[in-house]
């Protein structure tokens, strides 16, 4: 290990980050920036709301909440986790294909999605009808189908 890894170690250290997040950021394995942390004589880390910063370096008290059970937690750490699930449980809706041939034969749902909507509007746009005449057929405004061209 160089100098200036050293001296990297030791200041993430000073600034109160955990062996955890210090081993993230710096690639140096946990166990090595315990030996420092032991060297430099700092206690072991313990995340309490008096401590400066999540364990992940977040600032306290800014990010200090309550889970539902009563735990302190990191606020900007669950934000993270959630977002992180969010991204991954993300399906994109596909439009349905028998809705849009529908509504471009002139036989509408009740119920269209404003994606699905637009494709039938393009398709007959395609035609070169009128807007009006698109309008009656897709049973929308002819200000919704103005807007569907602007939007192509
Ligand atoms: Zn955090």
């Amino acid at each position: 290990m160089s100098a200036e890894q050293r001296a990297h170690i030791e200041a993430l250290l000073r600034a109160g980050l955990s062996n955890l997040e210090i081993h993230r950021r710096t690639g140096a394995a946990r166990t090595t920036v315990a030996r420092h942390r032991r060297r430099l004589g700092l206690p072991g880390y313990h995340t309490t709301p008096d401590s400066p910063n999540c364990r992940h370096g977040h600032p306290f008290p800014l990010n200090l909440g309550s889970s539902e059970n009563g735990h302190l937690i990191c606020l900007e750490c669950r934000r993270r986790r959630q977002r992180e699930q969010a991204a991954r449980a993300y399906v994109p809706a596909q439009p349905d294909v028998a809705a849009i041939e529908r509504t471009v034969a002139g036989d509408p749902p009740a119920r269209l999605t404003p994606r699905e909507r637009h494709a039938a509007i393009h398709r007959l746009d395609r035609w070169g009808l009128s807007a009006a005449v698109i309008a009656e057929r897709v049973r929308c405004s002819k200000r919704t189908v103005h807007r569907a061209r602007a939007a192509a």
